[in-house]
């Protein structure tokens, strides 16, 4: 049989983040959705809001009882963002760039963009973007924008 090394996935994937914050009490139900590469936002059974990240109570009603993470596309439009050509930290490859994201589903999110500055036009406010994945060490795996229109 020829079945060489197919890992399309990972390949392309230029950069893999030095720390990113362990799981805790509200985040845990995200994290082990990026396990399985599944994006979820938080929704309250309750009044129908939804939001990103995790708390411990509903931001418009209250509701301690009724929240849940459900499945969500990711996809969204760039809100606004800033390329970073400093690095805070010495492991970390410059230029990248960080953005808020405006899904879909209505949460707005803080994010990478990839590439960190395509083409001559680079990014602009308002551009269309889907939901992408960088696999960490430990098994999750952290969710970061990527064009749509290139995608
Ligand atoms: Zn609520």
């Amino acid at each position: 049989m020829n079945a060489g090394p197919m890992n399309a996935e990972t390949a392309g994937t230029a950069w893999v983040p030095g720390t990113v914050p362990a799981a805790d009490e509200n985040s845990a139900p995200f994290w082990d959705a990026t396990r399985e590469r599944r994006f979820t936002v938080q929704s309250c059974t309750d009044c129908g809001a939804v939001q990103h990240p995790p708390k411990a109570l509903c931001t418009s009603c209250g509701s301690m009882e009724h929240l849940t993470q459900v499945d969500a596309s990711g996809a969204g439009v760039v809100d606004t963002f800033t390329v970073v050509h400093r690095a805070p930290r010495p492991e970390l490859s410059v230029p990248y760039t960080v953005a808020r994201v405006r899904l879909d589903e209505g949460p707005v999110v803080l994010t990478r963009l990839e590439p960190a500055e395509p083409g001559e036009r680079g990014w602009q406010i308002g551009d269309a973007v889907t939901l992408d994945w960088v696999d960490l060490k430990d098994g999750r795996s952290l969710p970061y924008h990527r064009s749509a229109a290139t995608h």
